[in-house]
């Protein structure tokens, strides 16, 4: 079989409950782009049980085409079926290019399709271009620890397979008007293809807090000291209608939850404004925010290399900074 049989490109559009995931709509913006150039079709791969409620969205969103596999075996993502649905749709129908999120699902299901179909697979993608002469997919990721920045090709195999981080891609602007084919495709699946059963799903109670869907991020560092000062960033997030973020010195200090954290190693955010508190700016951390629309960072070191990106750079003592700026927000408001 030749490269050239394979035709189009495919985002897996991860649901949960229904609800179609931000990433697979980011994957649909950068998808729309680059089949653009490869003058080819975007189709979403919609797998689920009653969810064809939702497909229109993904047209409208960018895909000309959703296939779409309903069955009630499809209710909750378990490996073992939602990897052979895929297998079996890639090896009918090949696609050139198949782009899924790196969330714990994407996570999941990509490297076990990569391995079934034989191709690559190349995991948190940071960028993703089409190579001029050979129309081969660029897939650029961070390598060593975020200290060179590797462009992994697939020349030799196909489909080409990358998982994106979510927050990294952006999406189109949501256009009822779009037009596009919804293809039903129905699953051989049975209850043999299961290998474990699900017995309960616990969701867990406390509410997630998802920064990088925030606008507004008011993000600290080491530089804050402790955890109590914390409290002086939540102040200043209220005010602003943010949420407090972290860089993983603060993290691993235990100040702070997991999943505040921003960087290679924790989230990508893009909000319209972040704001860097007492953090020093190490090549990690930018990798996760320097694509924020506005940063404006607090240091008292002048010479830290946050202010290299920075739009605004305040050099002060966040203790005095940060309540004089809530102040005055407050101030303004009345
Ligand atoms: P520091 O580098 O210690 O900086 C503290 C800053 O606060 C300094 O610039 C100081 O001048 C300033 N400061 C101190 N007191 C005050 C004050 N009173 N007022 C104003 N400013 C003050 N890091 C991440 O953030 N995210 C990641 O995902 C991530 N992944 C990593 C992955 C790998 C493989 C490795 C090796 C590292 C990773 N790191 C990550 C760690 C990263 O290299 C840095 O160690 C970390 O980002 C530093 O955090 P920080 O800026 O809060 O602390």
């Amino acid at each position: 079989m030749n490269n050239k049989d394979y035709k189009g490109i495919w985002v897996f559009a991860e649901q949960r409950d229904g609800e179609i995931q931000k990433v697979s709509l980011e994957l649909l913006g950068k998808g729309r782009e680059l089949a653009d150039i490869l003058k080819t079709k975007l189709t979403a791969v919609l797998l689920g049980n009653d969810v064809k409620k939702v497909a229109n969205e993904l047209i409208y969103y960018g895909a000309d085409e959703v296939i779409l596999v309903e069955d009630k075996l499809l209710n909750l993502y378990v490996t073992e079926p939602y990897t052979k649905v895929m297998t079996e749709i890639i090896e009918e129908k090949k696609p050139e290019i198949i782009l899924l999120g790196a969330t714990a699902i994407g996570r999941d299901l990509a490297p076990r399709v990569s391995a079934r179909i034989h191709t690559g697979l190349t995991a948190d993608c940071t960028s993703l271009e089409i190579e001029e002469e050979t129309n081969n997919l660029l897939m650029t990721r961070p390598a060593f620890g975020g200290n060179l920045l590797a462009t992994i090709i697939c020349p030799d195999h196909r489909p080409q397979m990358s998982t994106v981080r979510p927050g990294v891609m952006i999406k189109l602007e949501r256009d009822e008007k779009r037009g596009g084919e919804i293809v039903e495709y129905s699953s051989k699946l049975t209850p043999e293809d299961f290998n474990v059963e699900i017995i309960e799903v616990v969701k867990e109670t406390k509410e997630k807090i998802k920064i990088e869907e925030a606008e507004i991020l008011v993000s600290g560092g080491r530089g804050m000291g402790n955890k109590e000062n914390f409290s002086i960033l939540e102040e200043l997030a209220k005010e602003l209608g943010g949420v407090v973020s972290a860089s993983r010195a603060v993290v691993d200090a235990g100040w702070i939850e997991r999943d505040r954290q921003v960087g290679q190693t924790g989230k990508t955010v893009r909000p319209n404004l972040y704001i860097a508190c007492g953090i020093s700016g190490a090549i990690q951390h930018l990798a996760g925010m320097e694509e924020s629309d506005l940063i404006i960072a607090v240091n008292k070191n002048a010479s830290a290399p946050i202010f290299e990106i920075a739009d605004l750079g305040i050099v002060g003592d966040i203790n005095k900074v940060i309540p004089a700026v809530t102040e005055e927000i407050r101030q303004i408001k009345g």
